[in-house]
C-alpha cells in the first residue's frame, strides 16, 4: 500500500564548473536531494511531495519545473513576492572542491511563514522528513512553528524523520546549534545523523554514544551513517552495523548521506525492515558516491540493486 512523502527544506541553484570559465546550472540541497532519491527508489503508488518557498523570478519559476518534471510535487511550494532562490557555486582548485554560497535572504528562509500551508501539508502526510539545515535557515518563529506542526505530526503517529546535517556555519552560535538539533531530534520519530558531523560538534565518543544521546531525546530509532565504516541502527532492541557497500573509485561524495537515506526510506516504508532498508541504501549510496554530481538519474540506480 503506498502513501504520502513530505520533504520539507532548501532547493538551491547550483553553478559548477564546466571547464573553460563556464558554469553549468543546476538545482540540489540536502533535503531535495533525499526527495529524489526516495522518489526514485520508491513504487509507483507513493507520491513525493517538496515544501519550500521559492521566488517570483524566472529562476524559481525554472526550479519548480525541474521538480515537477522529476515527479516531485510542487503544490504546497510557497511563492514570496521579490526574492529569490539561494544560489551556491561549486569551486574546483586542484581537485579540491570547496563551495561558496548565497542564501542568506533566499525564499525558502520564509518557508515556515504560512503555518496554515505547513499543516495543510504535514496533514496531508504519512512521512515527514527535514533536516538541521531546514532548521538552521529559519528565524526563531519559524523554527518554533515548524517543530510543533512536526511534534503534532509525530504525536499523531505519522514517522517524522530527520537529519541533523550539523552545519556550524549556518547557526549563530554553537550552543543554538545544538539546542535546535535536540528540539528537532525530540519531534522525531527516525533521526539518521553522520557520526563524523556527531563527534566534531557534540563530541559524541562512539557510534552508541550518539544512538544514545538522541534515543534519549525520544527518536524510536537512530541510523548512524559513518562513511566507508557502514551504518548502525539503533533501536530498543539494540545495534545492528551493515557494512558499507565496496567502492571501486569515489569520484563524488557529494549527497552520500542524502542518497542514502532516500534509499533508506523509500526500502524501509515498504518492508519496515531497517536492516534490508540499511542493506538497499548502501547501495544506492554507492552507486551515487561513483557519479558525479548530486543527483544521479533513477535509470543508473537500478544497477545498484539489480546485482
Ligand atoms: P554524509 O554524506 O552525510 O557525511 P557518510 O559520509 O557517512 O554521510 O556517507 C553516507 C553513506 O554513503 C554511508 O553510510 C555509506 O553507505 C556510503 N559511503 C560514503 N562513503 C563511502 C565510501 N568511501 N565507500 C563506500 N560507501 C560509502
Amino acid at each position: 500500500m503506498g502513501g504520502r512523502f513530505l520533504s520539507i527544506g532548501e532547493c538551491m541553484v547550483e553553478l559548477s564548473q564546466a571547464g573553460n570559465g563556464l558554469l553549468r546550472k543546476g538545482f540540489a540541497g540536502d533535503t531535495f536531494n533525499t526527495a529524489w532519491y526516495a522518489h526514485a527508489c520508491l513504487p509507483s503508488d507513493w507520491s513525493v511531495d517538496y515544501f519550500t518557498a521559492v521566488g517570483d523570478d524566472p529562476m524559481s519559476e525554472e526550479m519548480l519545473a525541474f521538480m515537477a518534471d522529476a515527479g516531485i510535487g510542487t503544490s504546497y511550494v510557497r511563492r514570496i513576492r521579490g526574492r529569490t532562490p539561494g544560489l551556491y557555486l561549486i569551486n574546483l582548485k586542484d581537485g579540491e572542491r570547496t563551495f561558496s554560497y548565497w542564501r542568506d535572504s533566499s525564499a525558502a528562509r520564509q518557508l515556515a511563514v504560512d503555518a496554515d500551508r505547513l499543516r495543510e501539508a504535514i496533514e496531508a502526510s504519512d512521512v515527514i522528513y527535514f533536516s538541521g539545515i531546514t532548521l538552521a535557515i529559519l528565524s526563531h518563529d519559524g523554527v518554533e512553528t515548524l517543530l510543533s506542526e512536526l511534534r503534532r505530526a509525530k504525536a499523531l503517529g505519522k514517522l517524522v524523520v530527520f537529519d541533523p546535517n550539523l552545519r556550524p556555519r549556518l547557526w549563530q552560535s554553537l550552543d543554538t546549534m545544538h539546542a535546535t538539533i535536540s528540539e528537532g531530534a525530540r519531534a522525531s520519530t527516525l533521526v539518521m545523523p553522520s557520526f563524523d558531523d556527531e563527534a566534531a560538534h557534540f563530541g559524541d565518543p562512539s557510534i552508541s554514544a550518539t544512538i544514545r544521546r538522541y534515543r534519549q531525546l525520544g527518536a524510536a530509532m537512530v541510523v548512524v551513517k559513518d562513511g566507508p565504516n557502514g551504518v548502525t541502527i539503533g533501536t530498543a532492541a539494540g545495534e545492528t552495523l551493515v557494512d558499507a557497500e565496496a567502492v571501486q573509485t569515489v569520484v563524488d561524495t557529494t549527497s552520500a548521506g542524502d542518497s542514502f537515506n532516500g534509499g533508506f526510506l523509500a526500502e524501509y516504508l515498504q518492508s519496515k525492515d531497517p536492516i534490508a532498508a540499511a542493506r538497499f541504501a548502501v547501495k544506492i549510496a554507492a552507486r551515487v558516491i561513483s557519479e558525479h554530481g548530486a543527483l544521479v538519474a533513477p535509470e543508473k540506480l537500478v544497477t545498484a540493486t539489480a546485482e
